[in-house]
């Protein structure tokens, strides 16, 4: 946490140029145990390192930051689901949506020692149906006596099978040459990517909170949710809407429309596409059932985005449905449930009535508008000086512990680097941070402070 987040030229670049430099999204699929973990580990080389694993946590990283002779990329990892061989044909096929609605072209690996299985073909069957630029990478053939093993895979029809081993390595550059020429002529579809000039939101919460109808009122039209898989690949992920006369692209609303019931890991496949759409978005509206008792996974999504370091606008539907006893009990919750997210507006609403929808725009405008702002480095330490001032750091084995200068090292959100002689408590951190929240408001975005000690 004490780490400078200044790179060594002290810059920091900003998500849109970073977005802009790559040149594309490449999704992995493929069923259980063909390799595609160790694929992507192996794509990723050193920087796997930066996979962090939780135990017992599912991966919930979706997109990697990879690079192939001088092109950056996105990479997309679907795997890390459990799989119940009766669920299994439909875990297959919410992972292959999934993958297809994110990326711009697809590597479907399949397992050279264990040969063609029938979910092989059916995974063709949707990647074709989707209209993705796919590649068909043929994994486990760990020498050339397996070759041969590859072969067999035309019959698939998805061209060219490319003979790899994740574990050896072997074929791995030839691959992904392929891949580059393939996100290069590939129509740039994928949300991570969206090249429109507009704010980008996602709209999240557990499900039947009530995203639905919030779009479906925002946009003052019916939407209908549409199931038919096959044709709803080719849909947009993204949606424009108009809110309070000014248009903001609603991330992944495909995801929202569509439901996954009854699959196999489908908690897991919502949480991906959470995930997903949260790393794509500049705000996200996190979205809770006011009628039910707030839960674990409510709060576990509003984390997500905090910690993803995204603005916030926290909406409590559904408040047609509350009596004042009701009410009550909500403003406890309020004082206890949410006190990581103090700064964060709440807009009470009803997405069925419309009720105070109204009062969307400015929360979402204003906490954008924190999450963009910069503060100049001679107010900023103008300030702290007057605050350490006021209330010095607690002696520390006799010494002082004293701010010698602080710089906002970038915004989007705000992220402030502090230079002291000794360690700063947390208590103290806590300090500055509402100290600074006071002075220069950050209403609806998460601000972060390191620490750098100069001894
Ligand atoms: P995933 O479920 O598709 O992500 O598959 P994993 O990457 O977890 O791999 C499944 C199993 O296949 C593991 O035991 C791997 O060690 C093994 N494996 C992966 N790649 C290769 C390979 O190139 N050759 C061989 N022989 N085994 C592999
Ligand atoms: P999603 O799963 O988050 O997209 O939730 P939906 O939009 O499908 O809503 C789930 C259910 O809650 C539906 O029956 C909606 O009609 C209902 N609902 C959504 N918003 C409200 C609201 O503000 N008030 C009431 N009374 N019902 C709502």
């Amino acid at each position: 946490e004490d780490r400078n987040l200044l790179e060594a030229d002290g810059s920091v670049m900003d998500g849109d140029r970073y977005a802009a430099k790559q040149v594309g999204v490449l999704a992995v699929v493929g069923r259980p145990n063909v390799g595609k973990s160790t694929l992507v580990n192996r794509i990723l080389g050193r920087r796997a390192a930066v996979v962090e694993d939780t135990p017992g946590v599912t991966r919930d990283r979706v997109g990697y930051d990879a690079e192939w002779s001088g092109h950056d990329f996105r990479l997309v990892d679907t795997g890390g689901w459990e799989s119940d061989v009766e669920g299994i044909e439909s875990a297959i096929a919410s992972q292959a949506q999934v993958a297809v609605s994110l990326a711009d072209a697809v590597v479907l690996v399949v397992d050279g020692q264990v040969g063609m299985t029938a979910s092989d073909e059916n995974i063709v069957r949707m990647l074709r149906a989707s209209g993705k630029p796919t590649l068909l990478a043929v994994n486990k053939v760990d020498d050339s006596t397996g070759e041969y093993m590859a072969a067999e895979f035309w019959k698939l029809g998805m061209g060219e099978p490319y003979a790899i081993s994740a574990m050896h390595g072997r074929g791995i550059g030839e691959l992904l040459d392929a891949s580059m020429d393939c996100l290069a002529s590939a129509k740039k579809t994928s949300g991570f990517l969206t090249p429109t000039g507009l704010r980008r939101v996602a709209l999240v919460g557990r499900p039947n909170v009530g995203k639905s109808s919030l779009l479906n009122q925002l946009a003052h039209e019916e939407r209908s949710v549409v199931n038919d898989l096959a044709g709803t690949t080719r849909d947009p992920v993204d949606e424009v809407v108009d809110v309070d006369g000014e248009d903001w692209l609603f991330v992944d609303t495909a995801g929202i429309k569509r439901r996954l019931h009854k699959v196999s890991g489908a908690d897991y496949y919502s949480s991906l596409r959470t995930q997903a759409a949260i790393e794509r978005s500049e705000l996200v509206l996190v979205l809770f059932d006011t009628s039910q008792p707030i839960s674990d996974q409510d709060l576990k999504v509003m984390s997500q985005a905090v910690d993803a370091g995204r603005a916030i606008v926290l909406i409590f539907n559904k408040w047609d449905l509350l009596d004042s006893f009701g009410r009550q009990r909500l403003e406890r919750l309020w004082e206890t449930e949410f006190d990581r997210v103090t700064w964060a507006q709440r807009v009470n609403l009803s997405a069925k009535t419309g009720w105070h929808t109204n009062r969307l725009a400015d929360a979402m405008r204003s906490a954008l508008e924190s999450w963009d702002q910069r503060i100049p480095t001679g107010k900023l330490n103008a300030f702290l000086g007057k605050i350490q001032a006021a209330h010095p750091h607690p002696l520390r084995g006799g010494k002082q512990p004293r701010i010698l200068f602080a710089t906002q090292a970038s915004n989007r959100p705000p992220r402030f680097v502090i230079f002291a002689t000794g360690f700063l408590e947390h208590g103290y951190r806590r300090f500055i941070e509402r100290s600074l929240r006071e002075e220069f408001g950050f209403e609806g975005t998460p601000v972060q402070i390191s620490v750098n000690i100069r001894e």
